[in-house]
């Protein structure tokens, strides 16, 4: 079942380690079929030089396993809550990819400093806040999914926007329209990430670009009058 998705979601899973996002077996990607409402995820704990795109796991919007020998990523019920109520998202990463991680475990939102930043992500990269010692023991990796959903809702930003997101003292998630876009996402963050870090090292002052200059290059990529790249040809 979902055998061409299952490859995607492989070749995008070994996307991890060939821009050196993930360390061991730190992080894992899904891809959704909206049709089927049925989404496709690595599974646990497998060396990356191990995995084969028939150990891809199955699994629906409950996070309950439909098809696979193994046992899905244990962040299969954040990615199911995501899956449920980010419509548009179509393929989700979650690494420990140590820029990114370095801004989640401070505890600090990455500010726009510059056009690369904006060209992919509209405004600051939010960094959420710990979850509650209740949220923890209750149901971690489900109530890390509702966190991400509930407070893009309460910040009201658009998921597809802003694709990606720090989980304080955890690490990022980022997600696309599909798996190999989600994997972009997440490679792009990193390299933010690490820029955002040297430029507040570089200048401890530092502001975030000019309103005008982050809109004029989001918009150049995005949207109805975008015009970046060879779409309009
Ligand atoms: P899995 O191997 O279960 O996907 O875990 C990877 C990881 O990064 C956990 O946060």
């Amino acid at each position: 079942m979902l055998e061409d998705l299952k490859k995607v979601v492989y070749e995008a899973n070994m996307m991890l380690p060939e821009y050196k996002l993930v360390t061991f077996t730190w992080g894992n990607v899904s891809a959704v079929d909206r049709e089927a409402k049925l989404f496709v995820i690595k599974p646990s704990g497998v060396p990356y030089e191990d995995l084969k795109p028939e150990d891809m796991v199955v699994v629906d919007f409950d996070g309950n396993k439909i098809e696979g020998k193994m046992n899905p990523s244990s962040d299969t019920p954040s990615h199911a809550v995501m899956y449920k109520y980010f419509e548009k998202v179509g393929g989700i990463v979650h690494t420990h990819s140590p820029y990114a991680t370095s801004w989640a475990q401070s505890g600090r939102s990455i500010p726009c400093y510059g056009t690369t930043h904006a060209d992919y992500y509209y405004g600051e990269i939010p960094c959420l806040r710990v979850l509650t010692a209740e949220e923890i023991d209750e149901a971690y990796e489900l109530n890390t999914g509702k966190l991400i959903v509930n407070e893009f809702k309460r910040m009201n930003k658009d998921p597809m926007a802003v694709p990606a997101c720090l989980c304080k003292n955890h690490g990022p998630f980022a997600w696309g329209k599909n798996a190999v876009d989600a994997v972009h996402s997440a490679v792009v963050l990193e390299e933010v990430a690490k820029m955002a870090l040297r430029t507040e090292i570089i200048n401890p002052k530092v502001e975030p670009a000019p309103q005008v200059l982050q809109d004029k290059h989001y918009y150049r990529k995005h949207g109805a009058n975008a015009y970046y790249g060879q779409g309009n040809n």
